[in-house]
């Protein structure tokens, strides 16, 4: 009998080692102890198509755009396969939610697929959420609707272009499947770009369980990826309290309200995370809230700085044992870590609101003409966004119910302003600190409901003009308008 003849194969593939991985994955995750991630394996969705690629971030990661928009990136961004390489795990993490401890949240409806080495030589995470259920979903089916997504996507990439430190959106696909909310919504999934998932409720998980060996190690993590130059628990606290310091201040110089700052929504390495209900002011009020869910107002615009302390103060518990084995030493250097959160905070605050009013050095008085102001734009009214940047165009008096609030506080301002060291320009310095776009909350809904019914245009047109938000534009003029009445949004949902 003649030996069977092998068909020729349709094309053979090439050798394995021809085709270079998706990304070069680096997993430092991996080499923690078990106890600090579970393992997952892909809950595939139906039909994922990639509705936005981040591809400036792209190139920063190195990675190759038309690759991962091509059925093999989809298949990974989707969760659908396990790319080469990559981690597949989902993390560990408590959290204080509302003041409320709970031991065990984690990764419910995230993947860590792995970490890779950016173009600049920064390790960053890439998550997948909404991909589906883990070992820490507890009551939740693990998929993200849409909205939310694209949301997320949104925002962080406004965040950042505003210069806030920020997680950051590298993709957003719809599943083809619908996840059951408020009503039956398109699922989605954002890709995620990230300095670290190291959380404040990373520290909780293991401190509440007695694991000091854990917590030594995240320790050790944190200083390695965020601040090497930290040598100990209590100046890598020191560290935290003033990344999240600078972090507040400048959500509160752009008019941003988180809406869910829990302790395990706030990153270690200083970068904005998790946004959920989150919103930008239209009318200035210090008590605004947004979130449906946050119904004492905790999570207020003017409360956030407070917030971040208290939960600073939940960090530093969790360091206590490795801080000093005397325990009133150890307490006494953590309070003393903490509270100074609030004059680093002050000292960006002012700095920040200095350059919004176009004043240049600093004089005693600069804290009470913000205060000043800000008080009146609250009784007036006044647009955040476009009060700010009205005064560099000479129309700011114009966003007051009664321009006489203005006019009053302005010749206070000239005043000053008149004092500025010879060579400022004030102009230009208003103009490169008050955006003239911000992520409207009206518009945000309103490109997310064209998504959602198969129209990506507004989506796109609104992340391309939030990529400038100083820049003037006659294109996007219709971007900086606020509200109409029966446009205002007063309520913003998780919609996890
Ligand atoms: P977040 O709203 O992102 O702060 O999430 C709070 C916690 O709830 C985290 O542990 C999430 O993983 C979990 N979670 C939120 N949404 C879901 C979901 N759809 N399925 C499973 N877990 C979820
Ligand atoms: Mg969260």
């Amino acid at each position: 009998m003649p030996q069977d003849i092998p068909l020729p194969s349709r094309s053979a593939p090439p050798a394995e080692d021809e085709i270079a991985p998706l990304f070069s994955f680096d997993n430092s995750v991996l080499r923690l102890p078990p106890r600090f991630w579970r393992k997952l394996t892909p809950q595939p969705v139906k039909a994922p198509r990639l509705l936005a690629l981040n591809r400036p971030l792209v190139a920063e990661l190195g990675l190759d755009a038309d690759r991962l928009a091509g059925p093999e990136g989809v298949a990974a961004l989707a969760g659908n396969v396990v790319p080469e390489g990559a981690a597949f795990v989902a993390l560990a993490y408590a959290g204080h939610q509302f003041g409320n401890f709970v031991p065990s949240l984690g990764d419910g409806r995230a993947v860590l697929l792995g970490e890779v080495i950016d173009r600049q030589g920064q390790r960053r995470d890439i998550q997948l959420k909404g991909s589906g259920p883990t070992p820490f979903s507890r009551g939740g089916d693990g998929r993200a609707p849409l909205g939310p997504v694209l949301r997320e996507y949104v925002v962080a990439e406004a965040m950042h272009a505003l210069g806030i430190p920020t997680t950051r959106a590298l993709a957003a696909l719809v599943t083809g499947e619908r996840v059951l909310r408020r009503r039956a919504e398109p699922g989605g999934v954002l890709v995620r770009v990230a300095a670290s998932h190291i959380r404040v409720g990373s520290f909780e998980y293991f401190a509440s369980r007695g694991d000091g060996e854990a917590v030594a190690r995240l320790v050790e993590e944190a200083i390695r990826r965020h601040y090497p130059t930290a040598d100990d628990a209590l100046s890598l606290l020191e560290h935290v309290v003033a990344a999240q310091a600078g972090l507040v201040a400048r959500w509160m110089a752009v008019g941003f309200v988180h809406g869910v700052m829990n302790t395990d929504n706030m990153a270690i390495s200083g970068e904005t995370i998790d946004y959920g209900p989150c919103a930008f002011l239209d009318a200035y009020h210090p008590g605004t809230v947004f979130s449906s869910i946050d119904t004492m107002g905790r999570y207020a615009y003017a409360r956030q700085p407070q917030i971040a302390a208290w939960n600073l103060g939940r960090l530093a518990a969790c360091l206590l044992p490795l801080i000093d084995r005397d325990e009133d030493k150890a307490v006494a250097s953590a309070e003393r870590a903490v509270n100074g959160f609030f004059p680093i905070f002050r000292r960006h605050w002012l700095d920040l609101f200095r350059a919004k009013l176009g004043l240049a050095g600093a004089e005693e008085e600069d804290g009470a003409l913000i205060a000043d102001l800000l008080a009146r734009m609250s009784r007036g009214e006044a647009d955040f966004t476009r009060t700010f940047r009205g005064l560099a165009t000479g129309r700011a008096r114009e966003e007051f119910a009664d321009p006489s609030l203005f006019d009053d506080w302005a010749a206070a301002w000239r005043a000053r302003l008149a004092r500025n060291p010879a060579g400022t320009s004030a102009e230009a310095l208003m103009r490169s600190a008050n955006p003239r776009i911000i992520p409207r909350n009206h518009r945000v809904e309103e490109a997310l409901a064209a998504a959602e019914a198969g129209d990506m245009a507004p989506f796109e047109r609104l992340t391309t003009a939030l990529s400038r938000p100083f820049d003037e534009d006659e294109e996007t003029r219709d971007l900086e308008a606020a509200p109409r009445p029966e446009e205002r949004v007063w309520r913003t949902f998780c919609g996890t």
